[in-house]
């Protein structure tokens, strides 16, 4: 049985007082539910929501970090850095990191494994491009990025492995998948975890759907067989829209 798993990317919004605020106010809106809640703040916003949320199931995530555990590397964060203030969780490859900061598989595939390493949950994003997607290269582009994206980590990690699908167009764009057509990419992508690792391991995997999720989609969404969750931006920045999508079950 999946859990569902709701999780929402802040990006480069809310500073730490504003985090904070906001994180007290979610806290007590989501108390008591059944739904694995994550919230990923910028970086410098992290130890305030921390500290707002003691006591809160709510997990709080790095939206990104480095490839490497300490040294010259100016501006980046390590795994070191975020596990010092409790962070177990990341996500990496975000399409806003392939695309405007041109993170590819192989640079996504070392903080990958490095994550692991160094005993963190991952949530690792995919999806096409609109491009990709009408030049019929959905499933190319799903299995070039799950299979070296999740190069050389074993069956037994992957229970420390997320996925979000999320398809390039649909990210902040208003528009999003149909439940068919997103439930269709999760099938293929759960197909495909099949054949590198084994049937128990593809059962158990938790794919969240990403892009434009809301509170009016967010049910039929919900609804589909291989669609356990979702990775939100926009909409998980106002409590007032990212609490009905956390509760889509009620
Ligand atoms: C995202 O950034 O992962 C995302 C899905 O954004 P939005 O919900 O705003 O489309």
């Amino acid at each position: 049985m999946r859990k569902p798993y709701i999780a929402g990317n802040w990006k480069m919004n809310m500073t730490p007082s504003e985090g904070a605020v906001f994180a007290k106010e979610l806290a007590k809106a989501v108390e008591g539910t059944n739904t694995k809640v994550m919230v990923a703040p910028p970086y410098v916003t992290i130890p305030a929501v921390v500290e707002a949320l003691k006591g809160s199931d709510i997990i709080v995530a790095a939206q990104n970090m480095s490839d490497n555990l300490k040294g010259a590397f100016t501006g980046e964060v390590s795994a070191t850095m975020l596990k010092d203030l409790g962070i177990t969780n990341v996500i990496l490859g975000h399409s806003e990191r392939r695309a405007l900061y041109g993170e590819n598989d192989a640079f996504i595939n070392r903080k990958v494994l490095l994550a692991l390493s160094e005993g963190m949950e991952v949530d690792l994003c995919i999806g096409e491009t609109l491009e990709e997607r009408e030049a019929g290269k959905l499933e190319e582009v799903l299995s070039r990025q799950v299979e070296e994206g999740l190069k050389g980590v074993s069956a037994e990690q992957m229970q420390h492995i997320t996925l979000a699908y999320e398809p390039v167009w649909a990210i902040g764009t208003g528009k999003t998948a149909t439940p068919e057509d997103a439930d269709a990419a999760h099938a293929f992508v759960r197909s495909l975890v099949e054949k590198l690792y084994n049937k128990g391991v593809a059962e158990e995997l938790i794919i969240q759907y990403g892009g434009s999720v809301k509170a009016s989609n967010v049910k039929a969404l919900m609804s589909k067989e291989h669609i356990d969750g979702a990775l939100v931006g926009g909409a998980s920045l106002s409590v007032e829209q990212f609490l009905p999508i956390v509760n889509f079950d009620k």
